[in-house]
């Protein structure tokens, strides 16, 4: 089983790539983003979702993981994952292991999307023109997604590098020369 976490900061280009890769290689595509958007917008659940990520601040832990690990579930059979904005605080990435654990599997790699600050924001300002997404239309939002990421995210690498898991990627080119770089990772590592 393939378990690929694809990490970097706000408009790295996880969502992008993780849609390509998820195509080349058979897995199933997990973005714990995209499940809070989908969330039914009348519920508690959303409405709590919602007012952390319009601020472009973290969803809770506790909140988070529950969401991740009944997803996964909905996909028994699946050949792999490739698991998209999370584990995006250490707590969740030792969550994410245990739970693996648990199925008698593990991630088998960490692949980090690295771009500057400055080519993200950028990226992230011509996201908003036609993503819709609140946390896209505001600078001071997206300011906070950098911080936060930078604060509670960027540690997690150190998790991966710890067990020898991550791989770097140079994240910045057009979409098919990073999704080469991506898929060499990959076919480095499994063979
Ligand atoms: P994304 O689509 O990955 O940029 O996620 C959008 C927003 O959803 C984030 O800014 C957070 O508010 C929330 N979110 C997504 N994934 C996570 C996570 N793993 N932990 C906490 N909050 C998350």
């Amino acid at each position: 089983m393939m378990n690929i976490v694809i990490f970097g900061p706000p408009g790295a280009g996880k969502g992008t790539q993780s849609t390509k890769l998820k195509d080349k290689f058979g897995l199933v595509h997990i973005s714990t983003g995209d499940v809070f958007r989908a969330l039914d917008p009348s519920s508690d659940l959303a409405k709590l979702a919602k007012s952390y990520s319009d601020q472009g601040n973290l969803v809770p832990d506790d909140i988070t993981i529950k969401i991740l690990q009944s997803e996964v579930e909905k996909y028994p059979d699946a050949e792999g994952v490739i698991y998209d904005g999370f584990p995006r605080t250490t707590a969740q990435a030792e969550a994410l292991d245990l739970f693996l654990t648990s199925k008698n599997s593990a991630i088998s790699m960490a692949l980090a999307l690295e771009v500057e600050e400055e080519e993200l924001r950028s990226r992230l300002k011509n996201r908003a023109i036609d993503s819709g997404r609140p946390d896209d239309a505001d600078p001071a939002i997206i300011q906070n997604r950098i911080d936060v990421y930078n604060a509670q995210t960027a540690p997690v690498a150190n998790h991966y590098k710890s067990q020898g898991k991550y791989v770097g990627v140079h994240g910045i080119g057009s979409i098919d020369e990073i999704f080469d770089r991506l898929c060499d990772a990959v076919q480095n590592k499994v063979t």
